[in-house]
């Protein structure tokens, strides 16, 4: 049984937001953080200026910081790491560094502190210390579609715990929807997340997670379950289940249960955004569903190559940040924009999140 909170509120008021989410968290299973270390992970896709709505928004962030504070928290550790993490990456742009600052929490570099952890198909992969030191982990995502998952959410929103550059590795070893998803969800579980908060009071339609939309939505959703935190916010977006691959594997893992979900304040089949822009699903045959993970990378990769290729425009400034983060070396700076190689591009769109001007379509 899992209970997930959704409530409305249309403005970043801080003071308003902490009286909703202290309404929310006492209707939902909110961990014990009195005397614990809590990790808080904001998403800090990039650390870009919040009005754009690519990051967890400060006043989110600083009224969660203030609740587990006043419940008697020991010490608060904040972080992300953005997949371009440089080395001055400190969250301000975001104004997140400002509320660490004001409030007395940490700030964590993922890059300077992790160590390895075994995941899906025996991948090392290194994640943020700060969790080994964290009794409690909190995710606060933002309410993004993803043009891979469709959705940003809280249990995606825990990929960040990987530092920097050492994400897009893992879609060459997972180019499938499905085991992306699942490489996802086993990082999650690394992660032993306690609960999520998603900040949809301003969403992110079309183009996400970093070029689409800044969307009001009105609402902030809180679960002790993670994936029904995300089910209620693809419900909202319009997704059917169908189109939500990570939601899809957990089911099949046995990880969280739809039928069991409760709506303590507002359900999501009542808040549905009939035109809210979503990422066009792709159609999965059953060829790919049921006889694809018998074969070999090799083949996952082709049917990879089936979804829409990123095409570059003119409006490049040539930052390279394409090329850096690019983990099939597909890209090469030509005139006016980089070059794709087709063959070899496995289609992750990581090269998307992290142009700065929109230069890039899917
Ligand atoms: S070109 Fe873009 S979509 Fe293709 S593999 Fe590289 S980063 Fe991924
Ligand atoms: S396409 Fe975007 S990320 Fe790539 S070089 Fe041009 S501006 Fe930079």
């Amino acid at each position: 049984m899992s209970s997930v909170a959704i409530a409305r509120i249309d403005e970043y008021e801080k003071e308003k937001i902490k009286q909703i989410l202290l309404e929310m968290t006492g209707k939902t299973a909110f961990p014990d953080v009195s005397d614990k270390t809590i990790l808080i992970k904001p998403n800090i896709l990039s650390d870009a200026p919040k009005e754009k709505a690519i990051t967890t928004n400060p006043a989110v962030v600083e009224a969660l910081i203030e609740i587990v504070k006043e419940k008697g928290a020991r010490k608060i550790l904040v972080g992300d790491s953005p997949g371009l993490h440089t080395p001055t990456f400190n969250a301000k742009a975001s104004g997140i560094k400002d509320v660490i600052d004001r409030t007395g929490a940490i700030f964590e570099d993922f890059t300077r502190r992790n160590r390895q952890h075994t995941v899906y198909r025996k991948l090392k992969v290194p994640m943020a210390v700060a969790l080994d030191e964290a009794d409690v982990v909190i995710s606060v995502a933002k309410f993004k579609t993803h043009q891979l998952m469709m959705q940003t959410g809280a249990v995606k929103n825990m990929f960040g715990l990987v530092p920097g550059l050492n994400k897009s590795p893992m879609h060459l070893k997972c180019p499938s929807v499905e085991e992306f998803a699942k490489l996802i969800i086993s990082i999650f579980r690394e992660s032993h997340t306690d609960y999520a908060v998603i900040d949809g009071i301003i969403g992110m339609e079309g183009a996400g997670p970093a070029n689409g939309t800044p969307r009001k939505v009105g609402l902030l959703i809180s679960s002790e379950d993670a994936f029904a935190a995300d089910y209620s916010e693809a419900v909202i977006m319009g997704y059917e289940r169908k189109d939500m691959p990570i939601l899809n594997e957990a089911i099949k893992e046995g990880l969280t249960d739809i039928r069991t979900y409760s709506y303590p304040i507002l359900n999501p089949d009542n808040l549905v955004i009939k035109d809210y822009k979503r990422i066009e699903s792709r159609k999965r045959s059953l060829f790919s569903a049921l006889i694809l993970p018998y074969f070999s990378r090799i083949r996952e990769k082709r049917k990879a190559q089936k979804r829409n290729a990123p095409t570059f425009q003119n409006n490049c400034v040539k930052c390279r940040r394409c090329i850096d983060i690019c983990p099939a070396k597909a890209l090469t700076m030509g005139d006016p924009h980089p070059e794709i190689n087709l063959n070899a591009c496995i289609r992750c769109y990581c090269c998307h999140e992290m142009c700065p001007v929109d230069a890039i379509k899917i």
